[in-house]
Parts: C-alpha cells; structure tokens; sequence
C-alpha cells in the first residue's frame, strides 16, 4: 500500500508525468481523474496516509475529536463511490477517513502516492515546473510535466490581532482536538461559524463557564428538518434565488427562532450570502444557560477581557475560531495569478496562461461535497487530455480561460470577507463545469 518514503522508491520518469500535491478528497478526486483519463501521475502527501483533514493523525490536520460530517452522507459522497449502506446521515471524521482510504484502494490510487512527503517549492523550469520534496531520505528536485495543486484550504489560521496582552492559554482553533483541555476552566471561543459552534458545544461538558464572542450574526440551520437531513429537503425542487432566500429564512425561523433573541447580532446580510452554520446544539446550550453570547472584543488585560458593550470577564482558555487562510506557501504568488485576497483562476481551476498548473479544492460552497470537488477534476483531467490529442474543444477553452470568469454566485451577495472571496454557489457552479465537461467530451 503506498510509496513510503524508501529511496529506491523515489519517483523515476517524471518529465512525462504530473504532479498532484495533497490526499484530501480535491486530491485524490483528482488522481482518480487523471488516471481515468490516462495521463500519468506521481502524489505527494506530508502526511501518513490519505483523508486530508479528515485523517485526524494528518500533521496538518484540523479535525477534531467530535465533528462529523455537517452536509448529509448522500449530499457529500462521491457519485460513484457511495457510503456503505449502514453509513450514519452525519458520519464522524473517523468514518470519512475510512471512506477516504477505501475510495484510494478501490480506484487504485495508492500505487501513486508518496507519504511523509512534503512538497516545499514549486519553480518554473522551462514549460515544466520542477518540484521540490522533503522526506525522511532528505531533500530531491523532480521536473514534472504539470502540477496540481490539492493542498486544502482550512488549515492556516487566520490569527487577528488584538489590543492588550491576554496571560492565560490563547490558541487558534486549528490546534483543538478534545475538550479535556477545557476541564474545570474559564473559556472563550471567539467567532461562531461551524468549528467555533462544535468546540462550545464540546467546552459545556468540561468547562466552568463557555461564552463566544461575536461580531455579527449568522443563520443556524438544524442537522434535521422535518425529520430529515437539512440539506436534502426540497429535493429536486429549484427556486429561484430571491424565492429562496425569502423561503428557507422563513422555514428556519419556524425552526430555530430568532438568535437574537439570544444575543446575536441580527444578520446584516441575507441568507446565503455568507456561510451558514449546521448545528443544533448551539442554540438548545444557550437557551439552557450553559453557553453565553458576548460582543466583539475590545482588549485584553491579563486574564480580562473587556469587551466592546464595556462588560469585562475573566478567562483562563481564549480559543479563537476564527477561521483560515488560502496558504499556497511552495509557489510564488506571481506563478498562480494572485488577484487581492485570493488566486484568479478561471472557475477557480485554470490558469489564464499556465496549461499545466491547475488548484482543485481551492472553492467554498454551501453543499458542494466530494462529487463537487470530483468533478472540478475531471474537467481538468479532459483538458489535459484534450490538449494532448488536439481537440479543437480543448483549444477552444484554452482561449477561453484567459479571459474572465463568469458569474459563479448565482445571484447571491456574499459578504466581502477573506474566506469568501473564493465562494461559488453550488448549483450555479456545477452547471458551469457541467456544461464545459460536455464541450469538453
Ligand atoms: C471541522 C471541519 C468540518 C468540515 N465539514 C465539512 C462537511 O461536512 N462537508 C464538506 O463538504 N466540507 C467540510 N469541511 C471542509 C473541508 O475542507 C473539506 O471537507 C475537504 O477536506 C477539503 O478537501 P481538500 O482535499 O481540498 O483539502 P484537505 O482535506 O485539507 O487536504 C489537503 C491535503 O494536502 C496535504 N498537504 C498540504 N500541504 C502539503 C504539502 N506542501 N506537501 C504535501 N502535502 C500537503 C495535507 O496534508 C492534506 O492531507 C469541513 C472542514 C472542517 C475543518
């Protein structure tokens, strides 16, 4: 199983072949794309097997002990590679990485990967790019054909600064696995969207006191609705966007009432147009007592923390949910068409100039799941391919990546934050690939 890092294993003839960086599900979607396609491939992987952040053991892995699953098992799957039949609605990480593992060894991808191997810089040499690798057998270069780029995007953490010195624990969010490090303490979570929600959720069991700290409001949407999963309700049933807006607002407040009733600040956005938070315990803990909302932060003073409406508490755990960056840290910028806050890809994929550096995953959606991910590479796979063969298709679409990207929102206004400059929305993003996918066969 795998190309561990034995030197008489290292890569050979890889002018003639890609490179795909990264084994979370935008990899190894990829690598089964490329295979499918027949284009030959080598994959680095810094950590001990596939699975991404979903391999908990993964040195840059974000997962916790508690999460699960937030989008439904048949919203998430890969198409043709459903969750065995006994799979729970909401799996937990553990179960995700056991799908990821058997997704590898079924469409055999681990003759291709390398593990405990980290790609540190990517520099052009020529039309190719040589990569170059660290492992336990020391530092290589390798020129390659093409590159994809898989690394993930929740993984650096976006740390903000803030006035005055805290003297208890301050940690980012990226570092928590288990709750036994909240036992008998005073705790603050800072920011409510999904991990910041789950690590409160988990705090009110060990904790002393919970409160999370928030600067604006969000939508919770419960894992159930009507009895079913949330994202499966409605169907095949499409309304337009305005409508549904209008509508899911209203269902959810039959659901989850007012959070302002609560302490949140009333969303000044509309629903949708920032990502929402799939949690039905953060809202039965507050209305409990156990887990109180406080404002945005103002500074801090040893172990105080004073807050912008002028209350000030004490804490002994700060634990800042405040979300990650785009970290592409082994390429120049100037190499992926860096554009303000994020890489200017044509649907987030392609190089306008580059027909051999491709990102998969670099993409946030409400529900795209793994297929989503999947079939971002096979449009890339049957670009490579098409180039290759002379397809006027692909020639065609090589042109057309140059130019802008279309509109991929679908309509929707999303908040003008770091983490979703990258945001599509679901649908319209799938018919766009759909539609190119088709061109493309
Ligand atoms: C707690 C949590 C819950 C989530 N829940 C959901 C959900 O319910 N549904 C959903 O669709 N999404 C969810 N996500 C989003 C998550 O990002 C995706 O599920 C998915 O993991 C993205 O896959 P990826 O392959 O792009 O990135 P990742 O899973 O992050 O995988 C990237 C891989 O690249 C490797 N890598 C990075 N840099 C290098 C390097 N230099 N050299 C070699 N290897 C490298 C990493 O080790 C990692 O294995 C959740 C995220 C978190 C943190």
């Amino acid at each position: 199983m795998g190309n561990f890092n034995n030197i008489k294993e290292l890569p050979t003839n890889t002018e003639d072949k890609y490179v795909v960086i990264g084994a979370g599900p935008a990899g190894i979607g990829g690598a089964k794309a490329l295979k499918e396609n027949g284009i030959d491939f080598d994959a680095f992987e810094m950590g001990i097997d596939v699975g991404g952040l979903w391999n908990i053991k993964n040195p840059r892995s974000t997962m916790y002990e508690s999460a699960h699953l937030i989008s439904s098992k048949t919203m998430t799957e890969f198409k043709d590679f459903p969750m065995p039949e006994d799979t729970p609605d909401y799996p937990s990480h553990w179960q995700m990485c056991q799908y990821f593992k058997d997704y590898a060894k079924h469409f055999k991808l681990y003759d291709h990967y390398f593990f405990h191997t980290k790609v540190d810089n990517v520099e052009k040499n020529g039309d190719k790019w040589d990569v170059t690798i660290t492992n336990e057998n020391g530092t290589f270069t390798y020129t390659y054909k093409g590159v994809v780029i898989a690394n993930g995007t929740l993984a650096e953490p976006n740390i903000p600064t803030f006035k005055g010195e805290f003297t208890g624990d301050l940690v980012h969010a990226c570092k928590y696995k288990k709750a036994d490090i909240f036992e008998g303490k005073r705790v603050l979570i800072v920011g409510a969207g999904n991990s910041g929600c789950d690590i409160a959720v988990d705090a009110v069991h060990r904790a002393d006191k919970v409160h999370v700290s928030v600067r604006r409001g969000y939508y919770f949407i419960p894992k159930y609705v009507f009895g079913k999963p949330s994202d499966t309700i409605g169907g095949k049933l499409k309304f337009p966007r305005p409508i549904k807006q209008r509508l899911d607002a209203k269902i959810l407040k039959w659901f989850t009432g007012d959070p302002e009733r609560f302490g949140f600040p009333k969303p000044n956005y509309k629903m949708y147009e920032s990502h929402p938070v799939i949690n039905s315990l953060i809202l039965h803990h507050i209305g409990q007592g156990d887990i109180k909302i406080q404002k945005d932060i103002s500074h801090f003073e040893g172990k105080k923390v004073h807050f912008k409406d002028g209350t000030v508490e004490e804490y002994d755990v700060i634990m800042l949910a405040t979300g990650y960056k785009l970290h592409y840290p082994f390429i120049d910028q100037k190499h992926l068409n860096w554009q303000g806050m994020a890489p200017e890809m044509y649907l987030n994929i392609f190089h306008p100039k580059h027909d051999n550096l491709f990102i998969l995953g670099m993409i946030e959606a409400t529900g795209l799941g793994w297929e989503g991910r999947y079939e971002q590479a096979r449009l890339m796979a049957k670009y490579i391919k098409g180039l290759k063969d002379g397809k006027s298709s692909a020639k065609r679409f090589q042109k057309k990546k140059q130019g802008a990207n279309p509109d991929m929102t679908g309509g929707y206004k999303y908040l003008k934050l770091e983490r979703m400059s990258f945001y599509v929305d679901k649908d319209t993003y799938r018919g766009l690939l759909a539609k190119e996918t088709k061109t493309m066969a």
